[in-house]
C-alpha cells in the first residue's frame, strides 16, 4: 500500500533531473552533446515533466585533450551545466559512479547517458515516465546492434550468453544508459566493493525496475574510447565480480582428468596383462599437455580471483576529484536554462 501512495504522489511531482555524462577525450562532440542535452531538459521542463532545477553534470575522466577547457567555458555560458573534474583517468565505470554519487543528494532522479549522443536521448520522456509509474531503476535498453562491426557483435553477444550460463542478472543489451532514483542510489552508496560492475550490480538491489528501447545511433564525432583492453577487462570484471562459478569449474576439470588419467591407467594394465604394446610415449605426450594446459589456466582463474581479493583488501578510493563546478539552481535560478548574460 505504501507504494501504491508513493506512485500516486509521483505522478504530479516534477523531479529534478541530473543527467550524468562521463567524457573521456571527447572535444570534438562535448559542444554539440552539450546544446543537445541543455535543449532537452529545457523541453522537459517547459512540459512539467521535470524541475526547472534539472541539469547536466559532465563527469572530466581524466581528459587529456580540450575536453576540460570547453566544459569550463559551457559552465560559464550557462549554469544548466556542471563539472566534476577527476584527477586522473579512472574508466568509464568509476566515472560515472563519482557523479552519480555527487548528484544523488541534489536530484530525486539521475539518468547516466554517454558524451556521443550514441544513445538517443528522446527516450527519457519514457524513463521518466517509467519513474513515475513506481519504477526506481529505468534500463534503456537497444533495438538492435547494427552500428556494431561484427567483432563486436560476436564478442557481445558470447559475452551475454556466457553471464546467463554463470548466474548472472546482466540485462541484454544495456549498456550503463539508465536512470537512477536518488533512494536507489543511496541504496547503491553501501555497496563499497572495488571492483565495480554497475550492469550486474544495479538488477541485483531488487528495486522496481523495466526496460526503454532505444536506438543506437552512429557516434556524432570523436573515436570509441573503449580500447579492446579496457573492454577485456569490464568483461573480466563482470564475470569475476559476481560468480565463483569459474572456481568451481576448475575443481570439475580436475576431477574429470583425474578420472581419465584413472581409467587409461587401468585401460594400459589390463592390456599389459593381456600382453599387448602400446606406443606409449604418444599416450604420455597427449596426456602431459592436456594436464599442464589445464593446470595452468586453472592457475590463471584462480589467479584473476587472487587479484580481485588482493584490489579489495586495499579499500582504494573509487576516483579522486580534482575540482568541482557546481552551479546550484536556488542560487542561479533566475537564469536558469539561458544564457547568463
Ligand atoms: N569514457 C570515460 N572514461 C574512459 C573511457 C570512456 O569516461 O576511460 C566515456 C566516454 O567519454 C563516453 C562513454 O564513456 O562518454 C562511452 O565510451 P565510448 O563511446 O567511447 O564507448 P563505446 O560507445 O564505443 O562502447
Ligand atoms: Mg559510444
Amino acid at each position: 500500500m505504501e507504494n501504491m501512495t508513493d506512485n500516486r504522489e509521483r505522478n504530479n511531482t516534477t523531479p529534478i533531473l541530473i543527467l550524468v555524462v562521463p567524457c573521456y577525450n571527447e572535444e570534438e562532440v562535448i559542444g554539440k552533446t552539450a546544446q543537445v542535452m541543455a535543449d532537452k531538459l529545457k523541453r522537459l521542463s517547459k512540459e512539467g515533466v521535470v524541475s526547472d532545477k534539472s541539469r547536466v553534470l559532465f563527469v572530466d575522466d581524466g581528459s587529456r585533450d580540450g575536453t576540460k577547457r570547453i566544459l569550463h567555458s559551457l559552465c560559464t555560458d550557462s549554469p544548466v551545466f556542471s563539472v566534476i573534474t577527476l584527477a586522473g583517468n579512472s574508466g568509464h565505470q568509476n566515472a560515472i559512479l563519482a557523479g552519480m554519487m555527487f548528484a544523488k543528494d541534489k536530484a530525486d532522479i539521475v539518468v547516466t547517458i554517454d558524451a556521443d549522443l550514441q544513445q538517443d536521448i528522446e527516450a527519457l520522456d519514457e524513463f521518466i515516465a517509467k519513474y513515475k509509474a513506481g519504477c526506481e531503476v529505468v534500463y534503456g535498453v537497444r533495438n538492435d546492434r547494427s552500428t556494431d562491426g561484427p567483432v563486436k557483435k560476436l564478442t557481445a553477444l558470447t559475452y551475454y550468453k556466457l553471464m546467463q550460463f554463470l548466474g548472472s542478472k546482466v540485462i541484454k543489451n544495456h549498456a550503463d544508459y539508465r536512470l537512477i532514483s536518488a533512494k536507489a542510489l543511496n541504496a547503491l552508496s553501501g555497496y563499497t566493493e572495488v571492483n565495480l560492475f554497475l550492469r550486474g550490480l544495479i538488477p541485483t538491489m531488487g528495486f522496481p525496475s523495466d526496460v526503454v528501447y532505444f536506438d543506437v545511433k552512429k557516434r556524432e564525432a570523436g573515436t570509441s574510447k573503449y580500447t579492446f583492453s579496457k573492454m577485456l577487462n569490464l568483461a573480466i570484471d563482470g564475470i569475476t565480480s559476481f560468480s565463483t562459478t569459474p572456481l568451481h569449474l576448475i575443481g570439475v576439470m580436475g576431477f574429470l582428468a583425474t578420472i581419465l588419467g584413472g581409467i587409461l591407467g587401468i585401460v594400459e594394465i589390463v592390456g599389459w596383462a593381456l600382453g599387448k604394446n602400446f606406443p606409449g610415449y604418444t599416450t604420455l605426450l597427449i596426456v602431459i599437455l592436456a594436464l599442464a594446459g589445464l593446470e595452468l589456466l586453472s592457475l590463471g582463474v584462480i589467479g584473476e580471483y587472487i587479484a580481485k581479493i588482493y584490489m579489495e583488501t586495499k579499500r582504494r578510493p573509487h576516483y579522486i576529484i580534482d575540482t568541482v563546478i557546481w552551479q546550484d539552481p536556488e542560487t542561479v535560478r533566475n537564469s536558469h536554462l539561458g544564457n547568463r548574460k
